[in-house]
């Protein structure tokens, strides 16, 4: 007989309880999104059962017909945004499509330069505890301690001093725009590749909604799932004047295709089997990225994100570089009296979702910090509009200075709570 396919109570009911906090909450984390009823559906397919290590047309398993045809789907929609030749989407992750692009690029003890974690940079950026940091000699870039900026010319000055083999930018809590220009200026003196990770702000990027990074970097990752709302994943493109046939000397002195590199850098290089299914999401959310809907979706992003910094500069929040060209913010709260810890175990007793961040010259260590990163990409997705950012301001700002009175939290909560009853998440 065949096995009883009994749901299981235990994993289902704890699903069940996201989908009710997710529903009841303010989702103001900045890399967090909702993805569509049909990116869940293909995530949930039958194709998570399907082996198909290679690439569509040259795979080491049978069977592959159809995930050859999902995949090369997902591979042209996504050249399609962002105007590009070539892409790999097969990386399980954004850390892994780094991870990927270092392998293929690099050897082991390469010096690369990146924006400083401790100024809004990304761990896989060169940071000691990670892969990057531990192969690979990093130094780093941060922003003006006046300004929060970043200074462009002083980045070429630590290039010069540097000499790395690849500079990277892209950031998880930046909230200005990247001078791609002045980066490939600073890569082509020392002969460096330059890297793009836009990892936060690609939905916008994809919608030209910011600087166009194709134009002057060699590689660009971003994963799938934050301002691009597809499923969890990465993805690898090319550059515009970066495209075959570009060399690029093996180890060994051979001459390699930069895509071919790159591939082998996803597979072999650091993952097996691709996840057909989550390539399967990620077609559907390209197909959805592509539409007009989501062009609106995007300078709607911007415009809540502006909202919400005009609101909290408006109550004397001070805002890392004065505002934000994109969809995120990071708030210093020592002018409060707050730390970035209490801000959030504060918040989420409102059943608001923000995350403590490091602010830039931070005096306090990680696990605490002095400031709070917020975001528009979910409140967007969920409906809500540049006029709801001052009620949000309101909510927030209510919370942290009662953080003691829970009876004030409570009231808060129910606020939120009875306001996003209006703005249905799931069918
Ligand atoms: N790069 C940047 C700039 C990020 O912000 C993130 C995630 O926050 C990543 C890479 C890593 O992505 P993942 O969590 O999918 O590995």
């Amino acid at each position: 007989t065949a096995p009883a396919r009994l749901r299981d109570a235990a994993v289902f009911g704890l699903i069940d309880q996201e989908k009710t906090r997710q529903t009841h909450g303010l989702e103001l984390i900045a890399s967090e999104n909702y993805v569509s009823e049909q990116v869940m559906a293909a995530q949930g397919s039958v194709l998570t059962n399907k082996y198909a290590e290679g690439l569509p047309g040259k795979r080491y398993y049978g069977g592959c017909e159809i995930v050859d045809q999902v995949e090369q789907l997902a591979i042209d929609r996504v050249k399609e945004l962002f105007g590009v030749t070539w892409a790999n989407v097969q990386p399980h992750s954004g850390a892994q499509a780094n991870a990927a692009v270092m392998l293929a690029c690099l050897n082991p003890g390469d010096k690369i330069l990146g924006f400083d974690l401790s100024h809004g940079g990304h761990l896989t950026h060169g940071s000691p505890v990670n892969f990057s940091g531990k192969l690979y000699q990093p130094s780093f870039y941060g922003v003006e301690q006046e300004t929060g900026l970043i200074d462009w010319q002083k980045v070429k000055e630590t290039a010069r001093r540097e000499r790395p083999k690849m500079i990277i930018c892209g950031a998880s809590a930046y909230s200005r725009d990247w001078d791609y220009k002045t980066l490939r200026e600073a890569a082509d003196e020392v002969g460096a590749l330059l890297l793009a990770d836009i990892s936060h702000p690609s939905g916008l990027i994809a919608k030209g909604l910011l600087n166009n990074p194709f134009q002057h970097c060699h590689i660009v990752t971003t994963t799938t799932h934050k301002t691009l709302r597809g499923p969890r994943g990465g993805l690898i493109m090319l550059g515009q004047d970066f495209e075959n046939p570009f060399g690029l000397k093996t180890p060994k002195g051979e001459i390699r295709l930069m895509s071919a590199l790159l591939d082998s850098g996803v597979f072999p290089g650091t993952q097996g089997g691709p996840l057909e299914h989550v390539i399967a999401a990620k077609a559907v959310a390209f197909g959805e990225a592509l539409s007009d809907d989501f062009t609106d979706y995007a300078k709607q992003v911007a415009a809540n994100a502006q909202a919400l910094a005009a609101g909290f500069t408006g109550l004397g929040y001070d805002i890392i570089s004065g505002g934000t060209d994109n969809h995120l913010m990071l708030i210093d709260l020592r002018s409060k009296g707050l730390t970035g810890k209490l801000a959030e175990n504060t918040l989420i007793k409102a059943d608001i979702t923000i995350n403590k961040n490091m602010v830039p010259f931070d005096d306090k260590s990680p696990f605490v910090t002095s400031g709070m990163r917020i975001g528009s990409a979910a409140i967007t997705t969920r409906g809500l509009g540049t006029a709801d950012m001052g009620r949000i301001v309101e909510l927030i700002d209510e919370a942290l200075m009662h953080h003691a009175d829970d009876t004030r939290l409570g009231h808060v909560r129910r606020q939120v709570n009875a306001w996003l009853q209006d703005y249905p998440l799931f069918a």
